[in-house]
């Protein structure tokens, strides 16, 4: 007796729906050997399909046990089984099961994707089975511009793909017509006789006539096994199976050479590929949905990449005002800190503090200040104005340039010279715009002085364009309008190569040695970027949580379009996973599709964002958008991380698909 190729031993299949649990298959003993041709008969109901998937290892037995080549298949794992599934086994089923947006080539090479068969080689095979099928013409027709037999001739090239040694036919000729029917026998035959072992799951009598062997199944039984008396065993036949179809197949169950490590780098990829290929295919048939899935992406990369390129922006608008305000400068001023009620009172700050701070490495420029508010009058027009003594480095101090004249020179000084520099608000109101004003001598209360310059207007949120300002040399005001001896200020402008911090500390501990006191107090701008910083650092983390969220809805979104499309493919999954799809094959493919669908959005996002920020500069010129490099990797890291977080759940719920379950779906 020959060693039995495929062996159910005390087989039992039992389905629990509910409560309720009902025996498909109850002890069954059966032993089929290579090159058999066996059909099954039963009613409909009797366990046909049942066995013919416990046999074709698409499913798993309850009770029993069942070996193939003496190797027990309650063992394997599912990427095992699926391997079976994959080399040994080809399945023709009576609704053929093809995909069906894909062509009668592509159909039947899907085995041979998943063996990781090269793809010219793929491509050349299943062209020859096709063709030896009579289909030559047919190669690139989809399923359904084809006829049942057709179809089902596809699915019996799909099933010799990867040599299918075994053949599992569950009512092949159930859809066809007789004479379909008949071509579908003869085919059988052949197959036979070049090797392959057949079983043939039929509920009709005269069909069974043409097994070798027929088993006759009834409520899960097996009440009877016979070699049919009408056909001899294995009569000579001329092959039909010509080159091409080789038949390799028929050695059952030899093990393959082991792929080496290049081949199956090489078998990943083309197994990655067309998974790649099966998601835009997936895509593009369905683009409507496809679309509105993105849409929460678009929507949320966009508002991200635009809050930040608008914090970003802000940020550097804020800083660059800021810094032409004059970023590294140092107020010093009389009392203990702001506010501090005897800082009038205090009269230390002083010509020789300003001639020792000037003294210092650090300072750049070095300007005093003494304030007061003056009526101010030219040509009969009299304004209220405020008038700072200041010393000829206060414009660079303060980073102010000039419009017309130039600024003060030492030499006005220290000549006490009675000159003003007054604001373009002061020129405004007092001169008409065609008038020059230099070179004018107006009033400041009493004391004539004459205009040597007009400064120019700053720009930034942080000029104060209201006001009317006039400066006069400090020394002039000192003696002339104030009568005082001390400084209501004194600001250092710090180099730009040294540290504010450091230069503040040296100040604070130059002009207390000298005060002997610490009877000032020092204010730099550098805290003021400090907190800008810090408050636009809140602000972008802000209203990026927000965009985050909407990121988070997008993805949300794509998993439930996902979870709803793996649902409505699940036929297809089944239809993979029966031809050799592993686990992870299925897993790839939804996670390709969920990522290139984020990655999509994210770019159309970017592109939109960038556009928004285009258009945005157009109108509004206060606000700056910056795109950064850095925001563009942010969108894109962050739209392929949805894609894997929010598309792993339907991509996993998609590889745990019971195959039998999901053939069932349609
Ligand atoms: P057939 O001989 O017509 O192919 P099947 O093998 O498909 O019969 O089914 C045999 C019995 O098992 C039937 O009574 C069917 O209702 C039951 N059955 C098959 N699959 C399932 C399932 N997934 N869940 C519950 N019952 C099932
Ligand atoms: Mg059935």
């Amino acid at each position: 007796m020959r060693q039995p190729l495929l062996e159910l031993k005390e087989a039992g299949r039992e389905f629990t729906t509910g409560e309720q649990s009902f025996a498909a298959l109850k002890g069954i003993n059966l032993s089929i050997c290579a090159g058999e041709m066996v059909a099954v008969v039963g009613a409909s109901g009797s366990g046909k399909s049942t066995l013919m998937n416990i046999l074709g290892c698409l499913d798993r037995l309850s009770t029993g046990r069942y070996l193939i080549n003496g190797r027990d298949t309650g063992t394997l794992d599912s990427n095992a089984l699926a391997e079976l599934r994959r080399e040994h086994f080809g399945f023709i089923f009576q609704r053929y099961h093809l995909l069906p947006h894909l062509d009668a080539l592509q159909n039947t090479e899907i085995p041979a994707v998943y063996s990781g068969m090269d793809k010219l080689k793929r491509r050349a095979r299943s062209a020859a089975l096709l063709t030896s099928l009579g289909l030559a013409d047919r190669c690139h027709h989809l399923p359904g511009q084809l006829s049942g037999g057709q179809q089902q001739r596809v699915s019996i090239a799909r099933s010799l793909m990867n040599g299918g040694a075994v053949i599992l036919a569950d009512e092949p000729t159930g859809a066809l017509d007789s004479k379909s029917g008949q071509e579908m026998m003869k085919i059988l035959h052949q197959l036979h006789d070049a090797g392959h072992t057949i079983i043939l799951v039929t509920h009709d009598l005269s069909l069974a006539d043409h097994a070798e062997r027929i088993i006759e199944i009834c409520d899960g039984i097996i009440f009877k096994d016979h070699a049919n008396p009408k056909r001899p065993l294995n009569p000579p036949r001329p092959s039909l199976i010509r080159e091409g179809a080789n038949t390799e197949g028929t050695e059952h169950f030899s093990a393959r050479p082991p792929l080496t490590r290049g081949d199956r780098g090489v078998a990943a990829w083309g197994r990655f590929a067309e998974a790649f290929t099966m998601a835009l295919k997936a895509m593009t048939s369905h683009r409507l949905r496809t679309f509105l899935t993105m849409l929460g992406i678009i929507i949320g990369i966009t508002s991200v990449v635009s809050i930040v390129a608008l914090g970003e922006g802000t940020r550097e608008k804020v800083i660059n005002d800021i810094s032409s305000m004059g970023t590294n400068v140092i107020d010093i001023y009389p009392g203990k800190d702001w506010g501090d009620e005897k800082s009038g009172s205090i009269q230390t700050l002083t010509r020789e503090d300003l001639e020792a701070l000037q003294a210092q490495v650090y300072v750049d420029s070095i300007t005093p200040g003494i304030y007061t508010n003056l009526l101010i009058r030219s040509n009969n027009i009299t304004v209220n104005a405020s008038v700072g003594g200041v010393s000829e480095q206060y414009f660079r101090v303060r980073g102010v340039e000039m419009a017309q004249g130039s600024a003060f020179l030492p030499d006005h000084i220290r000549r006490q010279a009675q000159v003003v520099i007054i604001d373009e608000n002061t020129r405004k109101k007092l001169f008409a715009t065609s008038e020059n004003p230099l070179g004018t001598v107006i009033l400041l209360g009493s004391l004539p002085c004459q205009i040597v310059g007009v400064s120019k207007d700053k720009e930034g949120p942080f000029a104060s364009n209201q006001n009317l300002n006039v400066w006069v040399p400090y020394t002039a005001a000192m003696s002339r309008l104030f009568g005082q001896h001390h400084f209501t200020s004194i600001t250092v402008r710090v180099r730009d190569t040294m540290s504010n911090q450091i230069a503040e500390a040296s100040i604070v501990k130059l002009l207390t040695r000298r005060h002997g006191t610490k009877d000032f107090y020092t204010n730099s701008s550098d805290t003021i970027l400090k907190t800008v910083n810090s408050t636009t650092d809140t602000l972008t983390l802000l209203i990026s949580s927000v965009a985050v969220i909407s990121l988070i809805v997008g993805g949300i979104g794509v998993m439930n379009i996902m979870l709803v499309s793996v649902t409505e493919r699940a036929h297809e999954i089944g239809i993979r996973m029966a031809v050799g799809a592993r686990q992870s094959d299925i897993l790839q493919q939804f996670l390709i599709e969920a990522v290139l669908v984020c990655l999509i959005g994210g770019s159309i996002g970017i592109l939109l964002a960038f556009g928004l920020g285009k258009i945005f500069a157009l109108f509004f010129t206060i606000i700056t958008i910056k795109l950064s490099l850095m925001s563009l990797v942010v969108a894109f890291f962050c739209s392929s991380a949805i894609g894997v977080l929010f598309g792993f759940i339907p991509a996993r719920n998609a590889a745990r698909l019971d195959p039998v379950d999901a053939l069932a779906r349609e």
